[in-house]
């Protein structure tokens, strides 16, 4: 009988850590790992951190070294895409022509950005930040006293924002909420965001609509509905992602905003697992279904799908979590504050850059926010995890330490 084998399409967080996972769990057979990007599987954070500023190329952020990959005998498929599964025949169509059989199957095909139609998009100098490919095009864009305007103040655009801006550009990110980071923080979060960029020079305009961009060949200007216009030699679009989820759907798998797994991080199909970016799931601590965009469950959600692959399974209730670096200032996330009704701040979010907000809906901790606050960041992740309780009184008190709170 001939060896089993496994294809994960999708090289990149999910992908690359199933395959080894799968390898440390024991599965015997062959691994093959697809790609359609056509270099080693790289960490994407650096993207709008280091990688944007130039101080770290691709060299400096593989997932894992090409030589373990090797060692552990996953054969890498690069620059290649998957454009279809057969699920009958346990077949997959490369964009080559070519076709390839398996006996399992994991879909780790990630996220790609939210577009918006704009006229004027398609102008040299704007771009979206996913890959590797985007920052490629976006730097020669970036240079001291050029202008840039970043559409959109999540994460990524104020990341990217913060870069450009320490580099020495005149940035300004127009947000359409009357917020930024209004969908996935405290308004006090969102204000000291605001306050950070503001005092280092960066422009936040909230509550603006971007209706077109013009320019000749290349970008110029950037128009809002109010009439506003900005000064702009590069352009990067950060509105969000959505879920890889055309070749499973296509495939017949179920599909709701994210491929439709169980606990186990099965799809419809038995043979089928999917993990990272792609997926929507259950998380037990939240008791809904879920879709997230962090590192985090990428890789904790490709363990759980490797155990499954080799008749280990275990059931996945990883603590979501997640980081954010602007300037200085590091944000680090655990929990979804989704649904939060109150919150107890430690620290003055007023003053400097160190506090802490712990998210609750009614006594229970939903969430927290740490903000240049490791230990905060800490204490919520073991709360969360143990589903604790813990004296509100107590928390916000800052003479009692976060030691003494772990203590208790
Ligand atoms: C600029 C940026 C900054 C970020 N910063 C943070 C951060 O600070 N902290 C954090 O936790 N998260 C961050 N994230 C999110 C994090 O990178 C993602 O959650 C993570 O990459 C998800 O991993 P994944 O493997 O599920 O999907 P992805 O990383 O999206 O990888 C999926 C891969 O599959 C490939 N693919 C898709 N379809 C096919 C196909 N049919 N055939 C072959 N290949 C295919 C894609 O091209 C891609 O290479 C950031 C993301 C970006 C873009």
């Amino acid at each position: 009988m001939s060896e089993p084998t496994c294809v994960i399409v999708g090289a990149s967080h999910a992908g690359t850590q199933l395959a080894l996972s799968l390898r440390q769990g024991g599965w015997a057979g062959r691994i093959v790992l697809i790609g359609d990007e056509p270099v080693n599987p790289y960490q994407r954070p650096p993207l709008s951190k280091d990688v944007l500023s130039g101080t770290k190329s691709l060299e400096h952020i593989p997932i894992r070294p090409a030589s373990v990959l090797e060692s552990a005998g996953i054969e890498l498929v690069l620059g290649r895409r998957v454009e279809a599964i057969d699920r009958d025949s346990k077949r997959l169509t490369l964009d080559d022509g070519s076709s390839l059989v398996y006996d399992k199957l994991a879909l780790t095909l990630g996220a790609h950005p939210a577009t918006i139609s704009l006229t004027g998009s398609d102008k040299h100098g704007v771009y979206y930040l996913r890959n590797l490919a985007d920052v490629e095009q976006i730097q020669p864009y970036i240079d001291v006293g050029n202008s840039a305007v970043i559409v959109g103040g999540g994460y990524i655009g104020l990341e990217a924002g913060a870069i450009l801006r320490q580099i020495g550009m005149r940035v300004t990110v127009l947000e359409a909420l009357p917020r930024v980071l209004q969908r996935v923080t405290a308004p006090l979060v969102s204000t000291f965001y605001e306050r950070l960029h503001y005092q280092k020079g960066l422009h936040i305009m909230t509550s603006s609509l971007v209706t077109s961009i013009e320019g000749d060949e290349y970008v110029e200007r950037v128009f809002c509905a109010d009439g506003s216009e900005f000064d702009a030699n590069l352009v990067i679009i950060a509105v969000g992602v959505l879920p890889n989820t055309g070749l499973a759907e296509r495939a017949g798998l179920r599909v709701e905003d994210g491929i439709l797994v169980d606990e186990y991080t099965c799809t419809s199909d038995p043979d089928i697992v999917a993990a990272g970016d792609c997926t929507r799931h259950y998380n037990p601590i939240y008791r809904r279904r879920v879709r997230l965009e962090s590192v985090q469950n990428a890789m904790d959600q490709a363990r759980t799908a490797a155990a499954t692959l080799n008749g280990n399974p275990e059931p996945y209730h990883a603590l979501p979590w997640f980081w954010s670096d602007q300037y200085d200032v590091k944000l680090q996330i655990a929990g979804l504050s989704q649904g939060y009704d109150n919150v107890v701040i430690r620290g003055n979010p007023d003053i400097g850059e160190s506090f802490a907000v712990f998210y609750f809906e009614g006594d229970r901790l939903l969430a927290v926010d740490a903000i240049n606050r490791p230990g905060e960041f800490m204490l919520g992740k073991k709360l969360l995890m143990q589903g604790a309780d813990i004296n509100k009184a107590r928390l916000a008190d800052e003479s009692i330490t976060v030691k003494e709170l772990l203590g208790a």
